[in-house]
């Protein structure tokens, strides 16, 4: 098995659902390194210490910035680091947010930097039941050399 960095990140209309998911897998879970939005964090972290047996691994969990002041951007510069293996993001659909720009943002740069991204439970499921989780697959990533060697008149 190979240790994964997950990002963890719910609205507040969605966090029930992730809560949920979280101690569905826990098991799974507390073998891996996660990193989350703050107060989706907060949730996560007492949801895997809750009813902990002293058997169990301690949660290895680090607690960015809250989504809207800034959180999702610190998540973005991760991805950009190559630093998350995995992002579940439940996002709400129905509510306008105060950092729209800022999701989009953090779904723009998983898109860009090719990593496994669930914005709805569903396909969180299929993440964490696939035969390449917690593997050392390697997303491939474009090289970027044609736009980085690009021509700019100035
Ligand atoms: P929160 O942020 O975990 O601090 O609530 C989530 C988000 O809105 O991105």
């Amino acid at each position: 098995m190979k240790r994964q960095t997950i990002a963890l990140v719910a609205h507040d209309n969605r966090k029930k659902d992730l809560i949920e998911w979280v101690e569905f897998n826990k098991a799974s879970l507390l073998n891996h390194k996660l990193v989350c939005t703050g107060t989706t964090g907060r949730m996560v972290e007492a949801a895997l210490l809750q009813n902990r047996s002293k058997h169990e691994p301690k949660p290895d969990i680090t607690l960015l910035k809250s989504g809207p002041l800034g959180g999702d951007q610190q998540l973005g510069a991760l991805i950009c680091e190559g630093k998350v293996d995995l992002l579940i993001f439940l996002w709400d659909p129905m509510q306008p947010q105060p950092h729209d720009v800022d999701v989009k943002a953090l779904l723009r740069i998983s898109s860009l930097y090719n990593i496994p991204t669930a914005t709805n439970r569903s396909t969180a499921d299929f993440i964490i039941s696939s035969t390449l989780f917690g593997t050392d697959y390697e997303p491939q990533v474009k090289s970027f050399s044609e736009y980085l060697g690009r021509n700019v008149e100035i």
